[in-house]
């Protein structure tokens, strides 16, 4: 299928380019040392992902320890109380840990145990992330440094308890607005001082390059399962498919498996309390190009031309840009990004909840609230969307933001 003169029959094997690009966005915007720690990343990601030995104990991971493939569920209950268009999830939810991520932290720990190294270095946000790499790098018995900030660690706490008792060490960041870009800035300072011994792994398809594709690759496997389970369940394909965009990891995964189909494609970014400058973290939608954290893409800046200040109720959402294969798809129009904002979220929060009997991540609730909104409109036809994680995280924050409702 062409879109835009850009073929998707042989996408994947042009983009990115050899030097990671999605047209003009990605590439690595970084110094020639970690270049180099980069450049040998790609290096062994090429040699070590055509090997039978790699791919046979990644798809046996998968299967025995992650319990994939993750079902997808008709939402049937919340389909009728909208009117006549089905709507689906891939049900990452249920994957091992709670979350996609762990799809890329398995695969890039596998990785780095290739490659010989002793530690994992990562960042979190919402502590998922953090979470995956933890409980990654425990299955492979190699040493864990998570950086989070300061105010995610006191409003994810149960994650950090988690990653504690996986036996990796969490280390506060107490910069700027003590979050994810902070976070981001710290576990690059860190890696930079140590890249013999450790790997850098990105929780999401941000980064330099190779992390945009390699991360994108490894979450693939949940766009090529939802494609199969939904064509055997319906006998067709999903009219339309959304999913939460914050860097875009489980957003790459599930598009990847239907860009070269005729279906409409939708990312979620959230609009949080409005279109204010700081009350959202919109970077597409609302974004322009620039260079931050050694990739280019469309970014949120401020008057300085820095990262600007962005806002989520979801924490794994506040990233003020978002992966360059997004940036691509952006500008080629063959995915629509669009916002939904903090009540719209919450609200599908809780009719998930209540009329299917999963608590969604409150990321995920995103893509939930824009299928829920496109259901009403589309009069008939299906949506499949990318159910990215479950709440139990979220559950404190909730109850005390939000009450019972
Ligand atoms: C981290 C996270 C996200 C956002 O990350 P992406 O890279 O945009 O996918 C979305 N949903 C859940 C459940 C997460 O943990």
């Amino acid at each position: 299928m062409k879109f835009n003169n850009v073929d998707f029959d042989t996408y994947f094997k042009n983009y990115p380019d050899k030097d990671g690009y999605f047209g003009k966005y990605g590439g690595s915007y970084i110094s020639e040392d970690l270049k180099k720690a980069m450049d040998e990343i790609t290096e062994a990601y090429f040699t070590i992902c055509k090997s039978g030995k790699f791919i046979s104990e990644l798809r046996r991971i998968r299967k025995e320890f992650q319990g994939r493939p993750t079902p997808v569920s008709h939402l049937e209950r919340l389909s009728s109380s909208l009117g006549n268009v089905q709507i689906y999830a891939k049900r990452e939810d249920l994957n091992h840990t709670g979350a996609h991520k762990l799809n890329h932290c398995m695969g890039e720990v596998l990785l780095a145990k290739y490659m010989g190294k002793k530690k994992v270095i990562a960042e979190t946000g919402a502590g998922q992330h953090g979470v995956a790499m933890a409980t990654a790098a425990a299955y492979f018995g190699l040493e864990c440094d998570v950086y989070m900030g300061a105010v995610d660690i006191k409003k994810q706490a149960p994650n950090v308890a988690r990653m504690k008792i996986l036996g990796a060490n969490v280390i506060e960041v107490t910069d700027g607005l003590q979050t994810l870009k902070e976070a981001v800035d710290a576990a690059f300072t860190a890696y930079a001082k140590d890249y013999k011994n450790s790997i850098y792994c990105i929780g999401s398809v941000v980064g330099p390059h190779p992390f945009p594709m390699m991360v994108r690759d490894f979450q693939s496997v949940v766009g090529i399962e939802a494609r199969e389970q939904f064509k055997e369940m319906t006998g067709e394909l999903p009219d339309a498919i959304v999913a939460c965009v914050g860097g875009g990891s489980n957003a790459a995964g599930f598009f990847s498996g239907f860009l070269n189909d005729p279906v409409d494609i939708y990312g979620v970014e959230p609009l949080g309390r409005g279109t204010a400058m700081g009350d959202h973290a919109a970077s597409l939608k609302y974004g322009t190009e620039g260079v931050m954290h050694g990739f280019n893409s469309i970014m949120l800046k401020d008057e300085k031309g820095e990262p600007a200040p962005v806002y989520s109720v979801a924490s794994g959402l506040d990233y003020p840009s978002s992966g360059p294969e997004h940036a691509f798809l952006h500008d080629l129009g063959r995915v629509t990004y669009d916002v939904i904002g903090d009540e719209d979220t919450i609200d599908a929060f809780f009719a998930l909840a209540r009329m299917e009997g999963i608590i969604p991540a409150i990321e995920s609730a995103h893509a939930i609230a824009y299928a829920m909104k496109m259901a009403k409109t589309m009069g008939k036809g299906s949506i499949l969307v990318n159910l990215s994680g479950r709440g139990d995280k979220d559950m404190d924050f909730i109850i005390e933001n939000y009450g019972i409702r």
